[in-house]
């Protein structure tokens, strides 16, 4: 378990999970550290990290370099519990970024967070948005942006959202490509927190069904959200290398 201080002056404790660090935070110890860094006004990324991820920083350098130089990396799978605990490392519960995105979002009413939503297909980020200012009357989000556009335009979107002056950027394009957005723009954006959430707007916005809340506790709705969706495939499969390498790993 590594323990240090961040700039924000909170004090930070990790899991390594195949060689990447993993705060270990429930969901309100990572809310808590998400106000401090909004209240710092200093750019900060938070990564949610799920299995598959996992895996693919194992292959990928550019997104393992990322994972270990993210301010707050939350506990995104049941997997992820799984392998710290075979470490003798117990990890509070589940962070992932649908949970987030709804805390940060209630939060917003409150404190006033300027929150901006970017990915997914067009009209799906405006949806998610319509249907969160419904459910948290309030929730300041200032602006929204579908994901569907190549790799060279990046700095041109990252400009056209830094007008927007968001606290929060959540950017919803797919690991790892989300997080190599944020990586590259969040100089030019300047927001306080920018976190990758993977599907979590075509959740909100009604395009993807939750699990029935049964499923949910069971936490096999990846299970669903895999059998619902063929595109999910094939992220399962990294599942059984993720075990393989968290059992061979000591
Ligand atoms: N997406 C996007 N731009 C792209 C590719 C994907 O905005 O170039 C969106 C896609 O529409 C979906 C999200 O990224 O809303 C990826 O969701 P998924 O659940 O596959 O993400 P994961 O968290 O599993 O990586």
């Amino acid at each position: 378990m590594a323990v240090q201080t961040q700039a924000t002056g909170q004090v930070r404790e990790t899991v390594e999970i195949l060689g990447m660090p993993v705060d270990r935070v429930s969901m309100e110890q990572a809310m808590e550290r998400i106000a401090g860094f909004v209240a710092s006004k200093q750019p900060q990324m938070v990564v949610t990290a799920d299995s598959s991820g996992i895996v693919q920083a194992q292959t990928d350098p550019e997104f393992r370099s990322i994972l270990e130089g993210a301010d707050l990396v939350t506990p995104d799978s049941i997997g992820i519990l799984w392998a710290a605990r075979r470490k003798g490392k117990v990890l509070p519960e589940r962070v992932s970024g649908v949970d987030l995105l709804d805390r940060i979002c209630a939060k917003s009413a409150d404190k006033g967070w300027r929150l901006y939503f970017l990915g997914a297909e067009p009209g799906v980020a405006e949806m998610a948005a319509e249907k969160l200012r419904l459910k948290y009357p309030g929730c300041n989000i200032v602006g929204t942006r579908h994901g569907y556009f190549p790799g060279d335009s990046d700095d041109i979107v990252a400009a056209e959202v830094a007008e927007f002056k968001p606290d929060v950027l959540f950017v919803a394009m797919g690991i790892p490509r989300q997080e190599k957005f944020i990586k590259r723009t969040i100089p030019i954006i300047g927001a306080p927190v920018a976190i990758g959430v993977g599907g979590s707007f075509d959740v909100f916005s009604g395009k993807t069904r939750r699990a029935p809340k049964l499923i949910q506790k069971l936490s096999l709705e990846w299970l669903w959200r895999t059998v619902m969706n063929p595109r999910k495939w094939r992220k399962a499969l990294a599942l059984p290398r993720f075990a393989w390498l968290v059992l061979r790993s000591r």
